[in-house]
């Protein structure tokens, strides 16, 4: 009798280090492998619950997407003895090595310690995958777009008369990045960041415009930490085409991604054209010259990270954190103990003396809690596995998937989901 199982070796009941160990029959997989952006908690909370035993096991790793939280445990899986296949879009291959290295740079920055050598980063083997249906090893494997950054990708295996969807991180809602609907899945693995919440990304995004209207009517700055990819490109568009009569600054590495993803025709929604982005009003930003200029000038500043942790970010927030009339925006999650979680911690500013207001608007890149039920329906699916965030806001989410048939499980120690 051949087994079919999911176990999460992180992921599920967390928001972070997501981790899947599935087998298929024969085969054994493992989907994603990333790391807790957390420096405080131990170890083990960090990576996932993986051995030496599951790594020299592996038929292949399947990534999703680049961002740590799903690829930066990589050198630590091939530490314990992993030397197969990493699979994932060229897009992604292309920026995985980068988001490694940032995590190892983090780690060191921060005086922790590596659970591999650092060398590990160049002993996986990345191997190109394709939109679309395929076979893989005896599976029929189907890749589609999840619309969360450039190169995301669902992963969906049908074997044995067995139907497994892992969404990875997924949205509907990207200006920019268009998503696949993914084929029927009689068990889900169903990313639901945003549990617990329901957003409006159209009212997201006015709150945020209004929020920037307000500041710079007011005599302040603007400070917007964002992800460069996908997010951030979609931020950058939308205020582009809204606000008026603001100067709108930009990093020159917020500007270089966004003009990288809008030839990536391939990962958008079709029919638009997007020939007018590249004549947006907006400054560039590569000299501390230039960023004092901005600061002088004002207006509203994009800046690479949505953390608020690269050199750059940091150059405005020193200038910025005694002013009161300015404000910092954040737009997404941000892991405890980095600046971008701080500025919100009433005890830490009264130490440090912060007068920056900080506020947070989400702009989705994930899904919510209706986004969740309804991919979960659109699927047909049985049973779901709920990922990305933690188990205390996946109640309600687990009421209503009970109330459609559909049994959830969200738990954070592993444990095996039959299917
Ligand atoms: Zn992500
Ligand atoms: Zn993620």
């Amino acid at each position: 009798m051949e087994e079919y199982w999911v176990m999460s070796l992180g992921g599920s009941g967390e928001d972070a280090r997501s981790c899947f160990l599935v087998r298929l029959g024969q085969r054994l997989v493992l989907l994603d492998c990333g790391v807790r952006r957390e420096l405080e908690a131990g170890q083990e909370r960090i990576y996932p619950a993986l051995t030496p035993q599951i790594a020299t096991s592996l038929d292949g790793v399947f990534l999703s997407h680049a961002h740590e939280d799903h690829v930066a445990a990589l050198p630590y899986l091939a530490e314990l003895g992993y030397r197969g296949p990493v699979y994932a879009t060229i897009q992604t291959i292309q920026m995985v090595k980068g988001f490694m290295n940032k995590w190892i740079r983090f780690v060191k920055a921060g005086g922790g310690t590596l659970p591999f050598r650092e060398e590990n980063v160049n002993l996986l083997d990345f191997c190109p995958v394709e939109l679309g249906s395929q076979n893989w090893k005896g599976i029929s494997l189907t890749l589609g777009r999840s619309g969360h950054m450039l190169g995301s990708i669902w992963i969906h295996f049908n074997v044995g008369g067995k139907t497994l969807l892992y969404t990875g991180d997924m949205t509907f809602d990207g200006q920019l990045l268009a998503a696949d609907l993914p084929p029927q899945a009689d068990t889900a693995i169903l990313e639901c960041a945003y549990a617990g919440r329901e957003l409006c990304q159209q009212t997201q995004y006015k709150t945020l415009l209004q929020s920037v209207k307000a500041t710079v009517a007011a005599g302040g700055r603007v400070l917007l930490p964002v992800p460069p990819n996908g997010r951030g490109c979609d931020i950058l568009l939308y205020l582009g085409q809204t606000l008026e009569n603001v100067p709108i600054w930009a990093e020159k590495d917020v500007l270089c991604q966004a003009d990288a993803l809008l030839k990536e025709q391939q990962w958008l929604h079709q029919g638009k054209d997007w020939g007018w982005a590249k004549n947006l009003p907006v400054h560039s930003l590569s000299s501390d010259e230039q960023r004092e200029q901005a600061l002088v000038e004002g207006g509203v500043i994009l800046t690479p990270d949505g953390m608020l942790t690269s050199k750059a970010a940091l150059f405005y927030y020193e200038r910025m954190k005694s002013c009161p009339a300015d404000q910092i925006i954040i737009t997404g999650h941000t892991s405890k103990g980095v600046m971008g979680s701080l500025i919100f911690k009433e005890d830490y500013r009264v130490k440090n003396r912060v007068a920056v207001q900080a506020k947070r608007i989400t702009i989705k890149a994930h899904q919510d809690e209706e986004d969740a039920l309804r991919l979960a329906k659109q699927l047909g699916a049985k049973q779901a596995m709920l990922f990305h965030t933690a188990q205390e806001s996946c109640g309600p989410l687990l009421q209503k998937l009970a109330a459609a048939g559909i049994s959830g499980v969200c738990r954070r120690s592993p444990g095996r989901l039959d299917f």
